[in-house]
């Protein structure tokens, strides 16, 4: 994991500065997929090493955080940390960003590919 944070950390800055240098690539993608991947495991790991104390949320009271993002316990971060893959563009999103887009794999099949967004089924 500190070899995974450490890579995303270092492609963070390339990104960085690629966008200084006006040429923004496919790291933020990149970033953000690896970057959701990365946190859900940490806070796995974190709480897998607190035993059965991982298992306690605390108190259910409704706790205004001092920081934005600011948890006062890990078990309470390893619950919001499940959001990350989903949050800004889901993971299997980015990864059709990252496959189609700079990859250049074939697309998939996209049905509604021509149809007005107003008459696209939903459920
Ligand atoms: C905790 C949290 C905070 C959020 N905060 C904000 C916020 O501050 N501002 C804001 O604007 N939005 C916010 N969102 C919304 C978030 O951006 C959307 O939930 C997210 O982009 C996914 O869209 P969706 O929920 O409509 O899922 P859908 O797009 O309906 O996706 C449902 C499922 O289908 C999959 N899927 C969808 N399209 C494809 C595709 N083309 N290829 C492969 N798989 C696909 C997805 O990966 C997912 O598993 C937040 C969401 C969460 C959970």
């Amino acid at each position: 994991m500190w070899i995974r944070a450490e890579v995303l950390r270092l492609t963070n800055v390339r990104a960085s500065q690629m966008r200084k240098a006006g040429v923004p690539g496919p790291e933020g993608s990149i970033g953000k997929m690896a970057s959701a991947d990365l946190n859900k495991d940490i806070y796995e790991f974190v709480v897998d090493m607190m035993g059965l104390d991982g298992q306690l949320y605390g108190s259910y009271e409704m706790i205004r955080p001092e920081i934005a993002m600011g948890f006062d316990s890990f078990q309470k971060a390893f619950l919001r940390a499940r959001a990350n893959s989903i949050e800004g563009g889901t993971t299997e999103v980015m990864k059709n960003i990252l496959g189609e887009r700079v990859l250049g794999l074939p697309g998939d099949v996209r049905v509604d590919r021509e149809v007005p967004w107003s008459q696209v089924p939903r459920n």
